[in-house]
C-alpha cells in the first residue's frame, strides 16, 4: 500500500513539473490564518517604503516588506497576527524599500510561492531575500503579465510588467486582486511608462482601492491610468517629512480631481481595509480625521463645501472633497441644507 502511495505521489510530482505552469500551486498548506474567513488588507506603516499583507479566507500574501531596517517590524507584525505561513511572498521590484524587510518575514514565516520580476539582482537586500528563500527550499517564480491565481476566494491577476525595462521601478509587478464586487490594485513603484504599457495591454483595471504607485511620486498615477482605475479609495505609503517630497502635490491634485478618498501611512500609521465582497471599510492606527489631501482654500469664512454633481456637502476637512470646478461654498450648515444639499456620509457635517 505504502509503495502504491509513493508511486502516486511521484507521478503527481512529475505531472506538476511537466505542466510548466509559471505559478505552481501551493502544495503544503499550513496557514494558521485558516480559520479566518473574509478579506483584509493591511497597509503596514514602514515609513518611506512599502509593505502590504493580504489575508483572504485564511490564505495570505505579503506584497513587499519595507526596508531591511523594517525586518523586525515585519517579523513582529506577522507574529502578532499569528501568520506563520505566507502562501505568496511578493517582491514587486528589487529596490531595497520593497524587498529589504522580506528577510524579516521569512525569518518568521514559511513561504509557499515567491514572486519577483527578477530571479537575481546584485544588492545586499535582494541577496538576503534569496538566501532566506533558499533556506526554505523556495525558488523565485518570475510571473508574466496575464498570469492569474487564487488567494482564498479572491482572484489575483498579474497586470504587469508587460515587457522588459531597465529602470527598476518600471519592472514592478502590478497585481489586481478581486474579491466579490470589490477590487484592489497594487502597483509597486511603476511609473508612467509602465502604466502606459498596462493600459495598452487592455486589462480591466477598475479597482475600488488603489495603492498609489511609487509612494505618491509625480512620475506615477498619470491621468489616463487613474481614469481606467476609477478608484473610490487610495492609499499612499510614505514616510513623514521624507526627503523625496512624497507624496507630490501634482499626484494629490489628480487624486482630488478624481474624487478619491485618500489614506496615508505617514499621517495615519498602519491602515486596515476590510472587504465584505460588496463594500470596503477602513480603520487606521492614528489620526482618523487627518486632512490627508487638503487644498488651501482662499475663502477663510467657508465652513462647508458642496458638490454640484452629487448634491452632497462636506466639511472643508473631508478627505472626499469634489474637484474645484464642481464646488459650491457655504458659510453655514443651514445654507447648505436650504440649498437642497445632503450631508456627506464620511465627514458627517
Ligand atoms: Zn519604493
Ligand atoms: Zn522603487
Amino acid at each position: 500500500m505504502k509503495r502504491v502511495l509513493f508511486f502516486c505521489a511521484l507521478i503527481l510530482t512529475c505531472i506538476i513539473l511537466l505542466s510548466g505552469c509559471t505559478i505552481l500551486p501551493v502544495s503544503e498548506f499550513s496557514s494558521n490564518a485558516e480559520d479566518r474567513p473574509g478579506f483584509t488588507v493591511y497597509f503596514i506603516d514602514v515609513g518611506q517604503a512599502e509593505s502590504a499583507l493580504v489575508v483572504c479566507d485564511g490564505q495570505t500574501m505579503l506584497i513587499d516588506g519595507g526596508n531591511a531596517a523594517d525586518s523586525n517590524l515585519i517579523y513582529a507584525f506577522l507574529k502578532n497576527h499569528d501568520i506563520s505561513y505566507l502562501d505568496y511572498i511578493v517582491a514587486t521590484h528589487a529596490h531595497e524599500d520593497h524587498v529589504g524587510g522580506l528577510a524579516g518575514a521569512l525569518n518568521y514565516a514559511k513561504a509557499g510561492v515567491a514572486l519577483s520580476p527578477v530571479a537575481e539582482y546584485d544588492s545586499r537586500a535582494f541577496n538576503s531575500f534569496v538566501k532566506y528563500l533558499d533556506e526554505q527550499g523556495v525558488s523565485i517564480t518570475v510571473p508574466e503579465a496575464g498570469d492569474s491565481f487564487k488567494l482564498g476566494g479572491a482572484d489575483v491577476l498579474v497586470a504587469g510588467p508587460t515587457r522588459r525595462h531597465d529602470e527598476l521601478n518600471n519592472t514592478s509587478i502590478v497585481l489586481k486582486i478581486s474579491y466579490g464586487e470589490t477590487s484592489f490594485l497594487f502597483t509597486g513603484d511603476a511609473e508612467r511608462e509602465a502604466e502606459q504599457d498596462i493600459l495598452e495591454a487592455g486589462y480591466d483595471l477598475f479597482a475600488t482601492v488603489l495603492q498609489v504607485g511609487h509612494h505618491g511620486s509625480d512620475t506615477s498615477t498619470t491621468y489616463p491610468f487613474l481614469r481606467e482605475i476609477m478608484p473610490r479609495y487610495a492609499v499612499i505609503s510614505c514616510g513623514e517629512g521624507n526627503s523625496y517630497g512624497h507624496p507630490h502635490e501634482n499626484t494629490l491634485s489628480r487624486l482630488r480631481d478624481a474624487d478619491v478618498i485618500l489614506y496615508r501611512t505617514d499621517m495615519q500609521g498602519t491602515i486596515t481595509c476590510v472587504s465584505s465582497g460588496t463594500d470596503v471599510s477602513f480603520s487606521v492606527e492614528r489620526n482618523a480625521d487627518a486632512r490627508t489631501n487638503p487644498l488651501e482654500l482662499d475663502e477663510p469664512d467657508v465652513s462647508y463645501i458642496g458638490n454640484i454633481n452629487s448634491m452632497k456637502f462636506h466639511r472643508v476637512t473631508c478627505s472626499g472633497l469634489p474637484q474645484e470646478k464642481n464646488r459650491v461654498l457655504f458659510d453655514s450648515r443651514d445654507e447648505a441644507i436650504d440649498g437642497g444639499y445632503e450631508p456627506c456620509g464620511t465627514c458627517k457635517p
